[in-house]
C-alpha cells in the first residue's frame, strides 16, 4: 500500500488525484487548483 499525499497541500490523495509532469518527474495532487500551483511554482524557479 502507498501512501500519497498532494504534493501541494498535503492532503491525502484518493481517486481524484492528479498527476503533474514536472521537470521529468510525475508528482501527484489532490486537485487541478493544486496541479497549478505546482506548475507555476516550478516556472517560477
Ligand atoms: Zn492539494
Amino acid at each position: 500500500m502507498s501512501e500519497k499525499t498532494c504534493a501541494v497541500c498535503d492532503y491525502p490523495l484518493d481517486g481524484n488525484a492528479v498527476e503533474v509532469t514536472i521537470g521529468g518527474n510525475t508528482v501527484e495532487v489532490c486537485c487541478e487548483e493544486c496541479a497549478q500551483k505546482l506548475r507555476e511554482a516550478e516556472a517560477r524557479r
